[in-house]
């Protein structure tokens, strides 16, 4: 039996309210022939105001879908922030934590990430946990050291059950946006590494960093690979949905 994949899209900060429901008038149709596969898991994360639109195209596709990132307290003096209880009226099944581009732009902290990590699981939501090295990191030989800080300040203080829910998207900094992917083999090297690390088999660990139809086949084929966490490649239902039917040949 061949193994099951999640192709997760996240939009970062595109598609408008009305650009979302654009882009499920064209995702019905392209998914209609996939929806019955059961080897496929498919989600979106959209930005928090096209969150609507947002559920009522993922719930008509049977898709799971969330936000990019939430704040970890429920409620209170925290101006701009958004909360859990707030999404969770919207349905949503994930919640996309530590992405490079809040621990490099926005400046989040291991802590803040675990915090937010341990916040999600207690409302019964998915985190899909971003980790992954800069160039520079990787270049002065220190990336193992870098994802373990990442992985380990993030999982050590919960129970097994809760390590099991994660999904783990391992997402090196110098491949996001760039249209530089890590090759295969060091793609595989770090998912396979951080299995170890995670002390789970069975735990989802995805890979992201410009993956798209024509680099999908080789990076999904890889063991210890789960699956995508797409940014680019996820705005237009054709170039997404290319990344199952390529890897599926
Ligand atoms: C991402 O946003 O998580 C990502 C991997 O982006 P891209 O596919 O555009 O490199």
């Amino acid at each position: 039996m061949s193994k099951k994949i999640y192709l997760y899209g996240n939009w970062k900060m595109n598609n408008t309210y009305s650009e979302t429901e654009k882009f499920f008038e064209e995702f019905t149709p392209a998914y209609a022939p996939l929806k019955a596969d059961a080897n496929l898991e498919v989600g979106i994360f959209a930005p928090f105001t096209s969150l609507w639109p947002l559920s009522q195209g993922a719930k008509k596709n049977g898709i799971v879908f969330g936000a990019q990132n939430v704040y970890y307290e429920p409620k209170g003096a925290f101006t701009g922030e958004i909360s859990i209880p707030m999404l969770k009226e919207y349905d949503i099944t994930h919640i996309i934590i530590g992405h490079s581009e809040r621990r490099h732009i926005f400046l989040e902290s291991d802590e803040v990430i675990a915090k937010k990590v341990k916040a999600v699981l207690d409302a019964g939501i998915s985190p899909v946990l971003c980790y992954g090295e800069t160039l520079e990191e990787r270049e002065s030989g220190n990336t193992f050291t870098v994802m373990e800080r990442q992985l380990k300040s993030a999982i050590s203080s919960l129970i097994p059950a809760e390590v099991n829910k994660i999904i783990y998207a391992y997402e090196p900094v110098w491949a996001i946006g760039t249209g530089k992917t890590a090759t295969p083999d060091q793609a595989e090297e770090v998912c396979a590494w951080s299995r170890k690390l995670i002390g789970d088999d069975k735990v989802v660990i995805l890979y992201g960093g410009s993956v798209k139809g024509s680099n999908a086949k080789e990076l999904l084929s890889m063991k210890d690979i789960d699956g995508a966490l797409v940014g680019g490649a996820s705005l237009k239902p054709a170039s997404f949905l290319e990344i199952y039917t390529a890897y599926k040949g």
